[in-house]
């Protein structure tokens, strides 16, 4: 079965996300997802509860900041730490029975990983659609995947509804949490997506701006 899957989403259980769970859910469905990874910054406890509470396909997962860059564990039941060293987080990652994905590993203001990446984790996230600038973060984090020979993913890092769905992994796999980790880190998976448009992302800080004043 080919799912399409946006591997990373931001709730409103991240502090600069707008996503309800309502509209995680509405904006999945409306662009043709099979499921979503919630990867709130630094917690768990979203994604758990949301995964509960809804009959839609959603991959508990978590972006960790560790100290050398933005980390994502997908498939996890306990929080990972922040503060960690990338070698530790994804140790603790699998020791959790996890997988762990490089997240826009060249991109400006994000976060990144840049050389700390190593085969040690399961996947490059190689399309990012809010990374700056777009083009070149794809290009290099491709480099990045196929010299390490492991797997490619996607996900649009949204923090508002309309930006859901912007990229996505189709994964060769049944709908099951499990068994979608399982085909990622076994390749079984292909990257799509494009940028978000700048219209929506300054559509977005605008309604941020809003909501702190
Ligand atoms: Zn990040
Ligand atoms: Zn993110």
């Amino acid at each position: 079965m080919q799912l399409k899957i946006d591997l990373h989403v931001h709730t409103h259980y991240s502090h600069d996300s707008l996503i309800t769970p309502e509209e995680l859910v509405f904006y999945a469905k409306k662009r043709g997802l099979d499921g979503v990874a919630v990867t709130d910054h630094d917690r768990l406890d979203g994604a758990l509860k949301i995964a509960k509470e809804t009959d839609f396909l959603i991959i508990p997962g978590i972006e960790i900041s560790s100290l050398n860059g933005h980390v994502i564990g997908l498939n996890l039941q306990e929080p990972i730490p922040s503060k960690l060293s990338v070698n530790e987080t994804v140790d603790k990652i699998h020791e959790s029975d996890g997988i762990a994905v490089a997240c826009h590993p060249v991109t400006s203001f994000k976060g990144s990983l840049g050389r700390h990446i190593n085969s040690k984790f399961d996947a490059v996230e190689v399309i990012n659609s809010s990374a700056i600038p777009f083009n070149y973060s794809v290009r290099h984090s491709q480099k990045i995947a196929s010299r390490l020979g492991i797997s490619c993913v996607a996900g649009s890092d949204a923090h508002y509804g309309p930006e859901i769905g912007y990229a996505y992994t189709l994964v060769d796999a049944d709908l099951e949490v499990d068994e979608i980790v399982k085909a990622i880190s076994n390749g079984l998976c292909l990257p799509f997506g494009r940028a978000i448009p700048l219209k929506t992302m300054l559509k977005k800080e605008l309604l941020l701006l809003k909501r702190k004043f």
